[in-house]
């Protein structure tokens, strides 16, 4: 894994994303289910995918970034992700904001604001339909 530098300021990124080469690792969930964060922030190479992939499927274990497709992925409503909207009516939330090493760029703080990390820990993507969604 190398470290993330110069990221690009207009580039919003989807917290849930795939396990791919050159994907930001954002957290690895513990045993209760919850996200733990990595700051700063990693991009993963393509050992990283090849050992990930020899266990669980690695989405279940942990969190990627990467660039948003907005109409190219099925919970983009045209203008929005319907994931973090979808997380926020279930109204469960956490005390502080995670020490997130993507805030700046993060589609779903960019859509929600604070809200969105409250409940940002919780979710996980659902790699059977490939959507994210919460527990
Ligand atoms: S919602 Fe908040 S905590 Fe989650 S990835 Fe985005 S900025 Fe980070």
């Amino acid at each position: 894994m190398v470290g993330v530098h110069g990221e690009k300021a207009a580039e919003i990124l989807c917290p849930s994303a795939r396990c791919e080469r050159d994907a930001i690792l954002l957290g690895v969930f513990d045993a209760t289910g919850r996200l733990g964060y990595i700051r700063p922030a990693l991009r993963i190479d393509d050992e990283f995918v090849a050992d990930a992939t020899k266990g669980r499927v690695p989405e279940e274990r942990f969190r990627f970034a990467q660039p948003c497709v907005e109409d190219g992925c099925r919970n983009w409503t045209g203008e929005r992700c319907s994931v973090i909207d979808d997380a926020l009516e279930l109204g469960t939330a956490t005390e502080s904001l995670p020490a997130c090493s993507i805030r700046r760029a993060c589609r779903w703080f960019t859509q929600a604001g604070p809200g969105a990390c409250a409940v940002c820990p919780l979710i996980a993507r659902n790699v059977r339909t490939a959507d994210p969604v919460t527990d």
